[in-house]
C-alpha cells in the first residue's frame, strides 16, 4: 500500500510517517513552510504548495506515478490568532488546499482519505458541558476552526458525489515527541511556552486563573503525538474494512478523556525539567474556553484506538526534544 501524507514534514506529520513506514510506502507532500526537510527521507519528499492553482494537476501526476492508494491530509495553517487576522488566507489555504487534494484524488481514482480536523470545530459554549461528543453541536469561534468544519463538510459532499471513503480526526491538545529530533517547535502552545520560559529563566505565564474550573485555570485534554499518529493508522484500516460501510460515523475525537489544568501542566513541566516554575498569572487570552475535554468513546468502539501515554510522558519527551533542539 502507498500512502500520500500531506504535511508529512511537520511536527504531527513526521510522527505519522514514522508509524506508517513499517507497513506502507510513503509519499510526503509538503511546502516546507513550517515542515523540515530533515524529518523525511529525500526520496519520499515532493515539495509542493497545495493552495497553488497548479496543485491539482501536480498532485494527480504524483498519485498516478507513485500508485497512491490513500491520502492522509495534514497540511494546513493552524495558528488560531493568525486566522482571526487573516480569515480569507486561512480559507484559501485550508479549504482551498483540501479542495485541490480532493480534485486530484477523484481524477486519479484514489478513494480513501484521513483528514486532520480539530477540537476547534466545537467552539465555545456557556458553562461546563463536560466531555464533548462528536455529535455535539459545532460552533467554531475562529476562522481556523471554521476551515476544519468546512473541510469535514467538503469530505461528506465528496462521499455523496463520488463515493469518497473518509474519516476526520478531531485532535485535542497534541504534545510530546516520539524521539528527541521530532519535537514541537510550537510558538504558542502551552508546553513549549513553559519550556521556553523555564529554560530562559523567565516565569511561565498562566492566561487566567479565574475560570470556573477546580483550580481556576483552563482544562484541556492533552494527547501524546505518538498516540495520535497511531490513530491515523487505525483510521486507515477502518476505511478499508466492511465496518466502515455499515457505520454512519466519519468524525472521531482523538483525546484521552482526561482533563489537565494549565496549573497542573506547569507543575508537570517543572517536574520534568527539575527546575522551579513559579508561574505568573496574567490576563485571560481572548477566545479560550474554560474546559475542552474529549469523550473518546466513539474512537475506542469503532477504531479500537485508545491513548496509552500520559501527561508525564508528554512533558518528559517534550523536554528531551527541547533540550536537543
Ligand atoms: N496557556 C497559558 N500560557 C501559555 C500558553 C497557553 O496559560 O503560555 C493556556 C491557554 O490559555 C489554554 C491552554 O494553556 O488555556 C492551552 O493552550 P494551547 O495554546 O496550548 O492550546 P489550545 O487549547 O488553545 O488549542
Amino acid at each position: 500500500m502507498t500512502v500520500l501524507v500531506t504535511g508529512g514534514a511537520g511536527y504531527i506529520g513526521s510522527h505519522v510517517v514514522r508509524e506508517l513506514r513499517d507497513r506502507s510506502s510513503i509519499v510526503v507532500v509538503d511546502d516546507l513552510s513550517t515542515g523540515r526537510r530533515d524529518r523525511v527521507r529525500p526520496d519520499e519528499l515532493v515539495v509542493l504548495d497545495l493552495a497553488d492553482q497548479t496543485a491539482p494537476e501536480l498532485l494527480h501526476e504524483v498519485m498516478v506515478e507513485r500508485g497512491v492508494d490513500a491520502v492522509i491530509h495534514l497540511a494546513a495553517r493552524k495558528q488560531v490568532a493568525e486566522s482571526v487576522r487573516r480569515p480569507a488566507w486561512y480559507y484559501t489555504q485550508n479549504v482551498g488546499g483540501l479542495a485541490h487534494v480532493l480534485t486530484a484524488m477523484e481524477l486519479a481514482g484514489v478513494g480513501r482519505l484521513v483528514f486532520s480536523s480539530s477540537a476547534a470545530v466545537y467552539g465555545d459554549v456557556e458553562g461546563d458541558r463536560g466531555p464533548v461528543r462528536e455529535d455535539d453541536p459545532c460552533h467554531p469561534v475562529s476562522p481556523y476552526g471554521q476551515t476544519k468544519l468546512v473541510g469535514e463538510w467538503l469530505c461528506r459532499a465528496a462521499e455523496d458525489a463520488w463515493g469518497l471513503r473518509w474519516s476526520a480526526l478531531r485532535y485535542f491538545n497534541v504534545a510530546g515527541a516520539a524521539t528527541s529530533d521530532l519535537g514541537d517547535p510550537g510558538v504558542t502552545n502551552l508546553i513549549p511556552m513553559v519550556l521556553d520560559a523555564v529554560t530562559s529563566g523567565r516565569r511561565p505565564r498562566i492566561f487566567g486563573a479565574d475560570y470556573d474550573t477546580p483550580d481556576g485555570t483552563c482544562v484541556r485534554d492533552y494527547v501524546h503525538v505518538q498516540d495520535l499518529a497511531r490513530a491515523h493508522l487505525a483510521a486507515l484500516d477502518h476505511l478499508g474494512s466492511s465496518a466502515y460501510d455499515s457505520s454512519p460515523h466519519r468524525e472521531f475525537n482523538v483525546g484521552t478523556g482526561r482533563g489537565s489544568s494549565v496549573s497542573e501542566v506547569v507543575t508537570e513541566v517543572a517536574r520534568a525539567t527539575s527546575r522551579k516554575a513559579d508561574p505568573e498569572v496574567v490576563a485571560r487570552r481572548p477566545g479560550d474556553p474554560a474546559v475542552v475535554v474529549a469523550d473518546p468513546t466513539r474512537i475506542r468502539a469503532d477504531l479500537g484506538w485508545a491513548a496509552e501515554r500520559d501527561l508525564a510522558d508528554m512533558t518528559g519527551s517534550a523536554w528531551r526534544s527541547w533540550r536537543s533542539s
